[in-house]
């Protein structure tokens, strides 16, 4: 059975910036909770934020790429530069993904750890921009499929790929 890395937030961990969580009501979701699948996560905890904590963007809203090679930094609103814990959570993701042979990731879309479609602008005013968050990146560089929690269903698609028995 495939396991699925999936933001904490969503699993009702109150781990964001704010304090809260970003609970998903997703059947799939649930399902998949049930089969003891779901591995929560929160890459900015595990990388040593607090919560609460400031709200960061990448700034430029360059994108996790950019920041995993050195070409960005993420940053708070009053410019403290918060990129070493979330190249850290990035790669604490990467390690429990590998350990437990994980392929694939549900991951709160927008957010600067965890976007996969979208992130921010890097100012601080709510715009959001094409790109992928610092974790994203770090998993897809490494062949794990990211899917946001408004594309359960492509990552249920994908599931059934990955466990489609092999014809002889
Ligand atoms: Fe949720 Fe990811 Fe932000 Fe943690 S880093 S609160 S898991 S979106």
């Amino acid at each position: 059975m495939q396991r699925i890395l999936v933001s904490a937030c969503l699993m009702g961990r109150p781990v964001r910036f704010d304090g809260r969580a970003k609970t998903s009501d997703d059947e799939l979701l649930a399902t998949w909770r049930a089969e003891g699948r779901l591995v929560p996560f929160c890459p900015e905890v595990e990388g040593g934020l607090p919560v609460p904590r400031p709200p960061a963007e990448i700034e430029g809203g360059a994108g996790g790429y950019a920041v995993l090679s050195g070409a960005a930094r993420v940053l708070t609103p009053t410019g403290l530069d918060v990129t070493n814990a979330f190249l850290a959570g990035a790669h604490a993701a990467l390690d429990v993904a590998r350990a437990m042979d994980i392929r694939v990731a549900i991951l709160k879309e927008g957010s600067p750890s965890c976007g996969s479609l979208r992130i921010h602008d890097g100012l601080f005013r709510g715009n959001a921009v094409p790109g992928h968050g610092v974790t994203t990146a770090l998993l897809q560089a490494h062949g794990i499929a990211v899917f946001g929690e408004d594309r359960i269903p492509d990552a249920a698609a994908h599931l059934r790929e990955l466990e489609r028995p092999a014809v002889p």
